[in-house]
């Protein structure tokens, strides 16, 4: 009877559930989603935090500061085009564009055939004619003149992004977009950096833009003019390199970096659709200093998982002796049998604090 009631493993299963319940109890209070226990182990294990630029360190809410058209187009039409191309596109660079073009009252129509292409910008068609908006190719660098590349690389200095613009074939023209870095950037990177994390920037964006932002946040490596499925190849890099990895993104054009990192978080509030479905955690509130609360709670869990294992197995392997000893009666066997089940119980709940 005695060693029926010392051997039963209560202790040992109530060792992980209760710390694991209070863990995602704490990170829903504190504004962090976990979508699952098995996340807060591998956040616990991550060695690099990489962070998308726009919408997650920056606020994802750009101001279009210049509108510069080439030859003989004005500001007007350059920002029409824009805006009618970029009326349902879900990026923070788009909603900026109908911004302007709404405050200098222009009319826009919507585009046809519009298709969003992740990482580059937006095609379609205007009154007939095929336009687009985004990034261009290198070989299209040759189409502009020296001294609106000058210009150009000014701007990007300034940690602003430049789009541009083409109506049938030629560029109209390009708009020079600002966004801040978030508040909390700076700080949050500091307190991964004290934890002894490496943390790198991951973008779509220009490399001088990249630069200049990563900069602002205290961020020494970047990788930048990446298209969503080299995202994926940089966090598949680092992974091989430094160990588990956890991905900070808010866009359509992170959902896969998100889904092939170890862990991945999206930004609740600034976060698309697609990126909230495939995150593993949720930053409700879009505070970036709760990455380095997430990871330190995943820590803190698996050692009191960890602590009370062995206090559990311990005073298991110790009653089952004692009885083979005939040191123990039932009453003593009963109490030490319960009383570890209930400290390990309140040794999980330690994690609500
Ligand atoms: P990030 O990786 O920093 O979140 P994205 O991958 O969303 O940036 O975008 C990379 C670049 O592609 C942007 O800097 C911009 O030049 C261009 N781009 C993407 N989407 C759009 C859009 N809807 N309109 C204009 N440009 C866009
Ligand atoms: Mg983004």
């Amino acid at each position: 009877m005695i060693f029926l009631v010392v051997a039963s493993p209560c202790a040992l299963v109530s060792s992980i559930m209760p710390v694991i319940l209070s863990a995602i109890s704490n990170g829903a209070r504190n504004g962090i989603l976990f979508k699952g226990g098995l996340h807060l182990e591998h956040i616990g294990l991550v060695k690099v935090v990489a962070f998308d630029k726009t919408g997650t360190l920056t606020q994802g809410k750009p101001k279009v500061t210049d509108v510069i058209p080439f030859q003989n187009h004005t500001e007007d039409t350059l920002l029409t085009v824009s805006a009618s191309l970029e009326l349902l596109s879900e990026h923070p660079i788009a909603k900026s564009i109908v911004n302007a073009a709404k405050e200098k009252n222009l009319s826009l129509d919507r585009a046809s055939n519009l298709q969003a292409i992740p990482g580059f910008g937006v095609h379609g068609t205007l009154s007939g004619k095929e336009c687009q908006i985004g990034k261009i190719v290198e070989y299209e660098q040759k189409k502009i003149s020296l001294e609106q590349i000058q210009i150009i690389k000014k701007l990007e200095e300034e940690g602003k992004t430049v789009i541009f613009t083409k109506l049938d074939g030629e560029i109209i023209g390009f708009l020079a977009i600002q966004d801040t870095p978030r508040p909390q950037a700076k700080e949050a990177i500091r307190l991964l950096k004290n934890k002894g994390m490496k943390v790198v920037m991951l973008t779509g964006d220009s490399n001088i833009t990249a630069k200049s932002i990563a900069k602002s946040c205290d961020i020494d490596e970047i990788y930048s003019e990446l298209l969503p499925e080299q995202k994926v190849n940089v966090i598949r890099e680092l992974n091989k390199k430094y160990g588990k990895v956890a991905m900070v993104g808010d866009g359509v054009n992170d959902a896969p970096a998100l889904a092939t990192a170890s862990v991945g978080i999206a930004m609740g509030a600034a976060g698309t659709d697609v990126a909230l479905e495939t995150a593993n955690v949720i930053l409700m509130s879009d505070d970036l200093s709760k990455v380095a609360y997430a990871i330190s709670l995943g820590q803190k869990t698996s050692r009191v998982i960890k602590q009370n294992l062995c206090f559990a197995l311990v005073v298991i392997v110790s009653l089952i002796s004692a009885n083979f000893l005939d040191e123990i009666n039932l009453p003593t066997g009963v109490v030490g049998h319960e009383g570890s089940t209930f400290l390990v119980i309140l040794s999980g709940l330690r994690l609500l604090r």
